[in-house]
């Protein structure tokens, strides 16, 4: 239950500004497009992410929360855009990768995956990033309403698979339907806990 949900503020690309670490933090990451936004709006029931993370020019920064002044949740800029330019991802890089190790109450990060797409090379390099560095993480597997119900769970094999994980690891989600909400809320709980 979400009792309360404080926008903090935004990191830029040039670093700056970021929250105390006095709560202990977890990050979202996943390309753009993936539905990370309607996942957080559906996940705390406000809908503050999208306002704040999707505004143009600001796609481009961290944005970070405050939760029940019981976690900062930190919305990370998509990545993988077939768009955006080399320098562009030459400055992105250096943004995601240093804030996720320089975080030293980093408890835990939620990487997004679209359930109709294999894991792009950013996916990949992402999970394997994360696994280096040896923070716990999550995988949401967005939109599962686009697929037919039978789909999803031959779905969810084939990625953990392909992603060398174990199912368990895998929360299905809809942001259209709100599965999987309240199991990724628990899982996030339990993250927190540990
Ligand atoms: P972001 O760029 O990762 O923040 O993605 P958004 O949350 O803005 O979503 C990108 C697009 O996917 C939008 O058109 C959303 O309406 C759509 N979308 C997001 N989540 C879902 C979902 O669970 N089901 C379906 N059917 N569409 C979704």
């Amino acid at each position: 239950v979400i009792r309360h949900l404080e926008y903090l503020g935004p990191m830029s690309t040039r670093g700056g500004w970021r929250p105390d670490p006095s709560y202990p933090e977890i990050a979202f990451v996943g390309r753009s497009n993936v539905g990370k936004s309607s996942l957080l709006n559906k996940l705390m029931k406000r809908k503050a992410f999208a306002r704040v993370s999707n505004t143009p020019g600001r796609t481009r920064e961290i944005h970070f929360f405050d939760v029940n002044k019981q976690f900062v949740l930190a919305d990370l800029p998509g990545y993988g855009y077939a768009r955006i330019s080399k320098e562009r991802k030459a400055e992105w890089r250096p943004l995601i990768e240093g804030f996720l190790t320089d975080s030293p109450r980093l408890w835990g990060v939620v990487q997004l995956l679209d359930v109709r797409h294999d894991p792009s090379p950013d996916d990949m390099v992402m999970l394997d990033f994360l696994a280096q560095l040896g923070v716990p993480t999550i995988f949401a597997v967005t939109k599962v309403d686009k697929l037919r119900k039978a789909e999803v769970a031959p779905r969810i094999q084939a990625l953990a698979a392909q992603l060398r994980l174990d199912p368990d690891q895998i929360v299905p989600f809809s942001a259209t339907t709100g599965a999987g909400r309240d199991e990724l809320a628990a899982a996030l709980m339990e993250l927190l806990a540990m």
